[in-house]
């Protein structure tokens, strides 16, 4: 297997029943291409023991370099991603001392009792570290085994995010191949962020090395003010930059014929 392998392993019963839209294995996929990453498998399956076990030790059989995992971090009975994770690395399922305060905190800020079941999301394998969840309360973790990195999250998309976002990516950026990182930002006024919608999407299909970010900005003498930030990685510092001068352009021009304005960074 090449270096810097990605495995995504998207657990919950409701993707497999088709309730969900596994919106998160897309997500992530583009997330770990960005970074370098090869994604060689993407697989939902149920949160039963033995498909969890089972898909977690072939990963780490293979020797697979990055392995992110959604779904099962809950503080519900069927929440056991930590647990199967555990057993799949044949370590002891504990209370982790970090987690446990940044759980702790969580709920004291918020009010909220704190019962066994949502104690429960501060255990995780033995050696185990827990990533702090900016949006909700149960933290990922992050674990070695052999050359092999697991990453469990929230299966909640904007926790999801903004857990890999805040603590994941900047850590799998360091660990994975060199490659050069261009970004632009353009300032879009008087367009609605769902109208933009669509053409993010289409402008991320420009490229698969493309990632377009947008940050609301709030509203200008009545107008929606958005900022658009597009950045790419490559291999050659020359193709992210041709990557990211195409779909700024490509932006500006569909924006404008929108009635748009632009303001170009
Ligand atoms: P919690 O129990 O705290 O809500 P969790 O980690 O246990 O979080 P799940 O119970 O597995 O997460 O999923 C919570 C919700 O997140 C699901 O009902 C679904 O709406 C959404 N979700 C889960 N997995 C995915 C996925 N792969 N893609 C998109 N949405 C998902």
């Amino acid at each position: 297997m090449g270096e810097y392998t990605a495995w995504i392993i998207s657990i919950g019963n409701e993707l497999l029943i088709g309730k969900t839209v596994n919106t998160n294995a897309t997500w992530l996929a583009r997330k770990l291409t960005l970074l370098g990453y090869e994604v060689r498998r993407i697989i939902a399956i149920p949160d039963y023991e033995e498909d969890e076990v089972e898909t977690f030790r072939e990963a780490i059989r293979r020797g697979v370099r990055v392995v992110v995992s959604t779904g099962g971090l809950g503080p519900t009975f069927d929440d056991r991603t930590s647990e199967y994770l555990s057993r799949a690395l044949n370590r002891p399922y504990v209370l982790n001392d970090d987690a446990l305060r940044l759980v702790v905190e969580k709920f004291k800020s918020r009010g909220i009792e704190l019962t066994e079941p949502r104690l429960k999301q501060a255990k995780m394998p033995l050696g185990a570290k827990p990533l702090p969840n900016p949006v909700g309360t149960a933290p990922g973790i992050w674990v070695k085994e052999g050359n092999t990195i697991i990453v469990a999250l929230p299966g909640v998309p904007s926790e999801m995010m903004a857990i890999f976002e805040n603590y994941v990516e900047p850590k799998l950026r360091e660990l994975g191949p060199k490659l050069h990182f261009v970004e632009r930002s353009i300032e879009v006024k008087g367009v609605p962020e769902a109208d933009l919608a669509p053409i993010i999407e289409r402008g991320m299909k420009m490229s698969s090395r493309i990632y377009i970010k947008s940050h609301p900005k709030g509203h200008e003498i009545g107008a929606p003010y958005i900022e658009l930030h597009v950045y790419a990685s490559a291999e050659r510092r020359e193709d992210a930059e041709r990557d990211v001068d195409n779909v700024v352009q490509f932006l500006i021009n569909t924006i404008r014929e929108k009635g748009g304005v632009v303001l170009s960074g």
